[in-house]
C-alpha cells in the first residue's frame, strides 16, 4: 500500500481504468470529506464519485416531517430531535418554524436526554424522533429497554430508523442508476460488519470497500476498488480495519433485535424498500408514537423544483439542480440535502461551489 497522498494519487493515475467508472459513496460523512479535502479534483477524471442515500435526515420522507409537525400542533407534547432535522422544510412548515411559534420542540444530542426529561416530568408526554441508520439504532434500543425496565409511561419514539444494505440493493436494481462500485460506510459497518454486503459482490459483481473518513482512507479505498476493477473481480474489503470487523459489533446487533423486528420503510427519493426499516416488537409497542397518537390526514408535497430524490439516488449532482445556490442555500434550504451536515448539496455548497462557479466562468469566457 502506498504511504502518502502524493504516491496514492500518482498510483491512481497510473492504474486508472480505460473507461469511466461510477463509485457511489454511501455515507454522508464520506461526501463531506470528499468535498472538504478536494478529493474529487485529485483523482483521475474518469473516476466519478457520486453521492448516495447515506444521510439519514435527507432520506426521511417529507410525510414524516409533516407528521411530527402535526403532532406538535395537535397535542401538548415535548418533542426531542437531533439538530439536523430541525430546519428541514415540511410541506407547510418546519420544526424550527413551529418552535418559533411556541411549540415544545427541543434539540437533543442523545435519546437519553429525552428519556431523562420524561422521567423528571411524569405529567408530560415526551416523543423522541428516532432517526438514523445502524449507527444510532443501538442507542435507541438501549433507551427503549431502559424505559421498559423503569416502567416509564410518558415516553415514546417516532421511529424512522433505516437499514443501509437493503437500500443499496434497490439502487442496483434501478436501471436509471449506474454504479460500478460502492465506497461503503464506516460507521454503519462498525455495527453490521462486512458480511451484509457480500450479496452485492457475489450476486451483482460490484466491488465494495468499507472506508474510513480521512483523506488517505478514502484514496486508499478508491485505489482498492480500482485494483478490483482492473483485475475483473468483485469482493468486499475492509479498509477501515482500525474500527470495522467482519462480524461487526455483536452486542449492538443483539440489542437492536431485542427491541425491533425488520419491516418495510419509505425513503425520500427511493420509495418503499422492503426490509429496510424496523418496527418495535409487540412487547415495546406502548412506546410507539405512531400507535399512540393520531394525526389528522394531510397531503404531503415535495418542494417544487427540488431534486433531492435524484441526488439521493446518485442520478444527479447537486449542481445540476437549478435551485442550487440561486434559491436554495444553507440559510434558505429548499430540500433536506442542503440542511443536513451530511447532505450532498450542503457539501457542494460549502466546499465546491466556488470551483463550480469558477468553471462556469471559464466556460463563459471561452464562449
Ligand atoms: S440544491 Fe436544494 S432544492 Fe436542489 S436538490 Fe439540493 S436541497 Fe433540493
Amino acid at each position: 500500500m502506498s504511504s502518502n497522498i502524493k504516491e496514492l494519487v500518482e498510483s491512481l493515475n497510473n492504474n486508472k481504468p480505460d473507461h469511466k467508472i461510477n463509485i457511489m459513496e454511501v455515507c454522508g460523512t464520506h461526501t463531506m470529506a470528499i468535498s472538504r479535502y478536494g478529493l474529487r479534483q485529485l483523482i483521475p477524471e474518469n473516476i466519478n464519485l457520486i453521492s448516495g442515500p447515506g444521510c439519514p435526515v435527507c432520506v426521511t420522507p417529507i410525510s414524516d416531517i409533516d407528521w411530527i409537525i402535526g403532532i406538535a400542533r395537535q397535542y401538548d407534547v415535548s418533542i426531542f430531535t437531533f439538530g439536523d432535522l430541525f430546519r428541514v422544510p415540511g410541506t407547510e412548515s418546519s420544526l424550527y418554524n413551529e418552535k418559533s411559534k411556541g411549540k415544545d420542540i427541543n434539540i437533543c444530542y442523545s435519546p437519553a436526554d429525552a428519556l431523562d426529561f420524561a422521567r423528571n416530568n411524569p405529567g408530560k408526554k415526551v416523543i423522541f424522533i428516532a432517526i438514523g441508520f445502524e449507527t444510532t439504532i443501538p442507542l435507541t434500543s438501549v433507551i427503549i429497554k431502559r424505559a421498559y425496565q423503569e416502567k416509564i409511561n410518558n415516553f415514546y419514539i417516532y421511529n424512522t430508523h433505516k437499514l443501509v444494505p437493503e437500500a443499496l440493493e434497490l439502487l442496483l436494481l434501478d436501471k436509471e442508476v449506474e454504479i460500478d462500485a460502492f465506497l461503503c460506510p464506516g460507521h454503519v459497518s462498525a455495527i453490521i460488519g462486512s458480511k451484509p454486503y457480500n450479496f452485492i459482490a457475489e450476486d451483482y459483481h460490484i466491488p465494495c470497500v468499507i472506508s474510513g473518513f480521512e483523506p488517505m482512507d478514502i484514496l486508499e479505498s478508491i485505489a482498492t476498488i480500482i485494483r478490483q476493477i482492473n483485475k475483473g473481480i468483485s469482493e468486499v474489503e475492509i479498509q477501515y480495519r482500525r474500527v470495522v470487523r467482519e462480524e461487526g459489533n455483536p452486542a449492538a446487533l443483539k440489542s437492536i433485535y431485542e427491541v425491533f423486528d425488520k419491516s418495510d420503510s419509505v425513503w425520500r427519493g427511493l420509495g418503499n424498500i422492503p426490509g429496510s426499516g424496523l418496527k418495535l416488537k409487540k412487547k415495546f409497542l406502548k412506546f410507539d408514537a405512531k400507535t399512540y397518537f393520531t394525526v389528522k390526514r394531510f397531503k404531503s408535497r415535495e418542494p417544487a423544483g427540488c431534486e433531492c430524490g435524484d441526488v439521493l439516488k446518485g442520478i444527479k449532482k447537486p449542481t445540476e439542480c437549478r435551485l442550487f445556490s440561486k434559491i436554495c442555500k444553507p440559510e434558505n434550504p429548499i430540500g433536506p440535502c442542503m440542511v443536513s451536515s451530511e447532505g450532498s448539496c450542503a457539501a457542494y455548497y460549502k466546499y465546491e461551489k466556488i470551483k463550480v462557479q469558477h468553471l462556469k466562468n471559464l466556460n463563459m469566457t471561452l464562449i
